[in-house]
């Protein structure tokens, strides 16, 4: 059998296909011969499989999309409060190259504005004779998995007609948020826009960030999952630009556009979508693509405020094993985060004072967060003061090392009578 995931996919394309709305961007004119019948879409998962569909083979330039890349370059390299202070994190409202400054910080309101994608752009740290642009190609290339090109005529079509960008540039030197050649700044700015990608590229380096920083196929880490957390956290808010409030509620997935029609969106631990189409909005979105990834979001479940109901599930079953009758097992299945955590230790808030043996059975666990085992180490705490004696049987090693800090590991490899037939005799 073959998966049916390209086919669903195919499917959503050849629905949203008919829809002829938006303009091709023509500020930049070389944006204006883009051929607006393209339609491609992309998905990766975090184990690195990507699906595609439609032009997956055209490259197109990634334009406001390389902005979270290079929030997430700027911030791995010289930490958050150095980039804080130059740029702020809140939504706009405003167009995305609204000539403007937060009136009381005098900082651009958020990196995904032009303005504070220019000040990010000129954070980025750079040796003698190396270019900003050129560094954030070599970064995206291993996000992407293979060298990324400039195109140069777009890149040099943008130039022609850069005075709104350039005028940002001037008002940044002017307040002294950007303390370089503006023009450098912003030619720079415009270079790292001018980067080719596929929609195939764009979803595996969603997945990196959906990943929490690690590559999916290498598990090589890029990026630090606190990095990763600050720029999907900004994408939430300000990635859409003054539409941020509507795609949240529709889409509900972190998510940035570019003027050459692309959309790319994270959906943390789960999946990177890419998208592309050329005709955009009066916001500068892709037309078809919102329309794309509101279907995908609505089909598949992946809005982010519809979250899973796991913790009822946390407690498989409490048994008391007959042949020993002080010996009481708690299995527990699923993942362990702080919800789940409380659950369980509010059953085991019910056991009795006594001298009873617990066993906490940690096998089928899917995923234990630092959280579920600060509380699962307490609970253990309190049950030992309670008189009991509480072994944590954790035979797949879901527990890290850092988590277990000190506590034991029991590893039952037979079955468990057998074992517990061991510590009783
Ligand atoms: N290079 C474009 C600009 O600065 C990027 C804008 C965008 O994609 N929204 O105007």
């Amino acid at each position: 059998m073959q998966t049916p995931v390209p086919d669903y996919l195919t499917h959503v394309l050849s629905q949203c296909a008919a829809n002829s709305q938006g303009a091709l961007a023509d500020y930049i004119p070389e944006l204006a011969q883009a051929n607006s019948k393209h339609l491609a879409l992309a998905l990766s998962t975090v184990d690195g499989t990507i699906y595609a569909s439609g032009d997956d083979t055209v490259e197109f330039t990634i334009q406001s999309m390389s902005k979270p890349f290079a929030y997430a370059l700027a911030l791995q390299e010289l930490g958050l409060n150095a980039v804080l202070d130059k740029v702020d994190v809140e939504p706009s409202g405003e167009a995305f190259n609204q000539i403007s400054l937060d009136p009381v910080t005098k900082r651009p309101k958020n990196p995904m504005i032009n303005s504070g994608a220019i000040t990010t752009h000129a954070l980025i740290p750079i040796q003698q004779g190396e270019q900003r642009a050129e560094k954030l190609r070599q970064f995206l290339s291993r996000l992407a998995g293979r060298e990324l090109c400039f195109d140069l005529k777009v890149y040099e079509s943008e130039i022609q007609s850069a005075f709104r960008n350039l005028s940002i540039g001037y008002m940044l030197r002017t307040v002294g948020v950007l303390a370089q050649d503006p023009l450098e700044i912003v030619y720079g700015y415009i270079k790292q826009c001018a980067i080719l990608v596929t929609v195939k590229d764009l979803a595996r380096m969603s997945s990196v960030l959906a990943n929490g920083g690690i590559e999916p196929l290498t598990g090589e880490r890029l990026l630090d999952g606190a990095v990763v957390r600050q720029v999907l956290s900004v994408m939430l808010s300000c990635g859409m630009y003054d539409s941020a409030g509507d795609w949240l509620s529709s889409v509900g997935i972190p998510a940035k556009s570019g003027v050459a029609g692309g959309i790319f969106g994270v959906l943390p631990g789960q999946v990177g979508i890419a998208v592309f189409s050329p005709k955009i909005d009066t916001h500068g979105n892709s037309v078809r693509g919102v329309k794309i990834f509101e279907r995908l979001s609505n089909d598949m479940g992946l809005h982010l405020m519809q979250g899973t109901p796991s913790a009822q599930t946390i407690l498989q079953s409490r048994y008391v094993l007959e042949q020993y009758q002080d010996v009481i097992v708690y299995e527990l299945r699923g993942v362990l985060q702080f919800t789940e955590s409380e659950m369980l230790l509010r059953r085991l808030q019910n056991e009795p004072a006594g001298n009873s043996t617990i066993l906490l059975d940690l096998t089928n666990l899917t995923l234990v967060h630092n959280v579920g085992a600060r509380m699962l180490f307490e609970g253990v705490k309190r049950l030992h003061a309670d008189g009991h004696t509480v072994k944590v049987v954790d035979s797949e090693n879901i527990l890290s090392e850092a988590q277990l800090k000190g506590h034991k590991r029991e590893v039952v490899n037979e079955a468990l009578e057998k074992y517990l037939a061991k510590f009783h005799s």
